[in-house]
């Protein structure tokens, strides 16, 4: 079909939504009627629909995943996260630094409540460590989607 050149054309001014109202009609009509132009206007779309995703991503295409994936909302998480974290690091602190003032309490339970803490601390780090860690990829997880 030799009509076939010129509406592939007006393919790519279809995707990118520059059509006056008689061009759209025209190639719309075409696309019903001729099955070879109408694969390769999936073919188009398709490809248009990756380049988006990767350059653009569309804020329609899925804003509650963005919404909760961006940069500002991770940084919240991170915020509420270190500073539940610091008020324990705090509490825990001041817990040791009464312990070593008393001497009416024995030293066995005292090293036990010692070791509790410096385990939980331990832990703690690791936890930190890990979201510092999950935070750093995540950016590069969302791009290989
Ligand atoms: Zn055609």
């Amino acid at each position: 079909m030799c009509s076939c050149e010129r509406f592939r054309q007006l393919m790519m001014g279809l995707l990118d939504d520059e059509l006056t109202p008689e061009e759209r009609t025209a190639i719309n009509d075409h696309l019903t009627r001729c099955a070879q132009c109408r694969e390769e206007y999936q073919e188009l779309l398709k490809q248009d629909k990756e380049l988006k995703m990767l350059s653009i991503r569309e804020p329609e295409d899925e804003v509650l995943a963005r919404l909760w994936k961006s940069p500002y909302n991770r940084f919240t998480r991170l915020t509420g996260l270190f500073t539940i974290m610091f008020g324990w690091v705090v509490l825990l602190l001041y817990g040791l630094y009464e312990m070593g003032r008393d001497t009416a309490t024995p030293v066995i339970p005292k090293i036990g409540i010692a070791a509790l803490v410096i385990g939980f601390m331990v832990l703690l780090v690791l936890v930190i460590r890990e979201r510092f860690i999950t935070y750093k990829i995540d950016p590069y997880r969302e791009v290989e989607r």
